[in-house]
C-alpha cells in the first residue's frame, strides 16, 4: 500500500507547518484530500530569506569539489529512494508510478551532471600587458528563488536545484500547491547527503504573494521559473522592477511534420507514446501535428487505433498507461478545447470527452481537420489531445509550424538530408528532434525561443543563469 507523506515548508533548517491558512492537497485520481498543504505568510518568508543568505555563505565556505560530493551523495540517495518516492508522486499528480520512477532517476542525473559542471567554472585568463594580471572569474551570483509546476513534481525542481546548488548558490524553492510532497522527498535526500541545511528552504502557500514577496527582496539574485507563459511574463515584469535575471522555462505547442517518405504508420505508433506520456501534460509534448498530403490517413488511422486503445486508470495500479489530469482546471480546459474545435468544423476522431465522473480523466483524443482558427491548435492544449492538420509543400509546413508565439520544441520525420538540413535551421524552437521524439537530457541545453522562454538549463549553459562573470584587472606591485 502506497503512502503518502504529508508535505512542510523547510525553513532554517526545520521543517515546519509555517504560520498561515493551511490549503487542501487533493489526489487527482480520486479528488480525495490526501495533505494539507502548509501556507507562508510574510515572518516565514523574512525567516527563510534570512536562512538562504546564511546558508549562502555557508555553501560558499567549501571548495566546488566538497559541493559536488555533497551533491552526488544526495543524488546516489535519490536513486536508492526511487521507487519509494515514485508512488508519492503518482499520488499528488496522477502519472502511473513507473513514469514517476524513470522522471526520478532523470531528476538525479540532471543534477548529478550539473553538481559536476560546478567543477568545470573555468574563468578566463587575458593576456596582460607587463606588470598586470587581467582574469574573469566566475562567481555563484547569490541566493537563487525558484518556482516550480506539477507535471513534473521531481525534475523540474531538480533542474532548479542543480542548477542552483551547482553554481554555489542557495535557494528558496516554492513548487507546485498540487505537488509539494516531491520537492520535500528530494531535498531529504540531499540533506541526507550531507547538504548544509540552510542552503534549501522550501516554502509554499500562496504563489502570487511568494513570488512577490521573494523577488523584491533585496537577498534574492536570480529567479527561475517554469509554469505557463502569462505566468512567466507576470514574474519577468517583477524581475525587472528589481532588475533581476531570469530563466523563464514557459509553454510550448510542439509541431510534429511527417513528410510523405516516412513509414507513417511506424511514425504514428510512436507518437501516441509520445504524445499521451504524462496525459500529454508536458511542455515539450508533440502537440500539432502537420501531416503531408499521401501519409496523412494512413498515419490517423494507426495513431487513432493506437490512441484509443491506451489503458487509462489510476496511475497505481500496474496496468496503467495513463493516469488522470492532475487537477480540475485541465478537464473543464479540455472539455471547452473540444467543443471548440468541433463548432469550428474538427471531427473527433477519437475520444473528446470525460471518463467517469470521480478523478479527473480524460479519453486519448485525435481530432482531425482542425482549422486554423481552433484554440486547440492555437493555444496550449497541455492534455491527451492531438489535433491533426495536413500539408502539401514544404514551405506550408514551415509557416504552419512558425506561425504561432510558441518556440519551445518541435519534431520532423523525414530521410531527406536537405530537408532535415533546412528544418533543424528554419523551424522557430529551441530544441528540435528529427526523426525521433526524445528531446533534451541532462548534457543537453533546454529552453525555447519567442513566448516559450529564455535561458537554458542542461547542458554546458546550465550554470550561467546561477553565475556571473568578475572581471579582475590587476596590477601586480602598487
Ligand atoms: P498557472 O499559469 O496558473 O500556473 C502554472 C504554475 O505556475 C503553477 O505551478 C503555479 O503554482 C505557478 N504560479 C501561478 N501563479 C504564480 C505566481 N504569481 N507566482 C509564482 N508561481 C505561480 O496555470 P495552471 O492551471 O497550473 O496550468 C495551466 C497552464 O500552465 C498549462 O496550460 C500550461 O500551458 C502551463 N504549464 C506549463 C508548464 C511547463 O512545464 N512549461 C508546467 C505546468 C503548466
Amino acid at each position: 500500500m502506497a503512502t503518502y507523506k504529508a508535505p512542510l515548508m523547510l525553513i532554517g533548517g526545520e521543517w515546519t507547518k509555517g504560520s498561515g491558512e493551511p490549503k487542501e492537497v487533493i489526489n487527482p485520481a480520486t479528488e480525495e484530500v490526501i495533505a494539507m498543504l502548509p501556507s507562508a505568510t510574510e515572518a516565514d518568508l523574512d525567516r527563510a530569506l534570512q536562512s538562504a543568505q546564511r546558508g549562502f555563505r555557508e555553501w560558499q565556505e567549501l571548495s566546488a569539489e566538497q559541493r559536488c560530493d555533497i551533491i552526488m551523495r544526495g543524488c546516489r540517495i535519490l536513486r536508492e529512494r526511487a521507487a519509494e518516492i515514485a508512488p508519492l508522486i503518482t499520488i499528488e499528480q496522477g502519472k502511473p508510478v513507473e513514469e514517476a520512477r524513470l522522471e526520478i532517476i532523470r531528476a538525479a542525473s540532471i543534477i548529478e551532471w550539473d553538481a559536476n559542471e560546478g567543477r568545470r567554472a573555468y574563468g578566463t585568463i587575458v593576456p596582460s600587458d607587463p606588470g598586470f594580471n587581467r582574469y574573469g572569474i566566475k562567481l555563484a551570483i547569490g541566493p537563487v528563488a525558484a518556482f516550480t509546476p506539477w507535471n513534473f513534481p521531481i525534475s523540474s525542481p531538480g533542474r532548479k536545484l542543480g542548477g542552483a546548488l551547482g553554481a554555489g548558490c542557495s535557494v528558496i524553492i516554492k513548487s507546485s500547491e498540487e505537488t509539494p510532497a516531491a520537492t520535500c522527498a528530494l531535498v531529504q535526500c540531499l540533506l541526507d547527503g550531507g547538504l548544509p541545511p540552510e542552503v534549501i528552504n522550501i516554502v509554499s502557500g500562496k504563489s502570487s504573494m511568494i513570488s512577490a514577496y521573494l523577488i523584491a527582496s533585496p537577498v534574492i539574485r536570480a529567479i527561475t521559473f517554469t509554469g505557463s507563459t502569462p505566468v512567466g511574463k507576470h514574474l519577468a515584469k517583477l524581475a525587472a522592477e528589481a532588475m533581476k535575471p531570469v530563466v523563464m522555462e514557459l509553454g510550448g505547442h510542439s509541431p510534429v511534420i511527417v513528410f510523405d517518405d516516412v513509414d507513417a504508420d511506424k511514425i504514428a505508433r510512436q507518437a501516441v507514446a509520445a504524445k499521451f506520456r504524462n496525459a500529454g501534460q508536458i511542455c515539450t509534448a508533440p502537440t500539432r501535428f502537420i501531416i503531408q498530403e499521401k501519409a496523412h490517413d494512413a498515419f490517423v488511422e494507426s495513431f487513432v487505433k493506437a490512441a484509443s486503445a491506451i489503458k487509462v486508470g489510476n496511475g497505481l495500479e500496474a496496468d496503467t498507461q495513463m493516469g488522470p489530469l492532475a487537477n480540475s482546471r485541465r478537464l473543464r480546459a479540455l472539455e471547452e478545447l473540444v467543443a471548440d474545435a468541433r463548432a469550428k468544423g474538427a471531427t473527433v476522431a477519437t475520444g473528446g470527452k470525460r471518463i467517469g465522473n470521480r478523478g479527473y480523466f480524460f479519453e486519448p483524443t485525435v481530432l482531425t481537420d482542425v482549422p486554423d482558427d481552433a484554440d486547440v491548435v492555437n493555444v496550449e492544449p497541455f492534455g491527451p489531445i492531438a489535433p491533426v492538420v495536413r500539408f502539401r509543400e514544404f514551405e506550408e509546413a514551415i509557416e504552419i509550424a512558425n506561425r504561432l508565439p510558441y518556440g519551445l520544441c518541435s519534431y520532423a520525420f523525414t530521410n531527406s538530408q536537405a530537408y532535415s538540413h533546412e528544418l533543424a535551421h528554419r523551424v522557430e524552437s529551441g530544441i528540435m528532434s528529427l526523426n525521433h521524439f526524445g528531446t533534451s537530457q541532462a548534457d543537453t541545453p533546454f529552453g525555447g525561443v519567442k513566448e516559450s522562454g529564455y535561458g537554458r538549463e542542461g547542458g554546458y549553459e546550465t550554470l550561467d543563469a546561477f553565475m556571473i562573470t568578475k572581471f579582475v584587472s590587476q596590477k601586480i606591485t602598487a
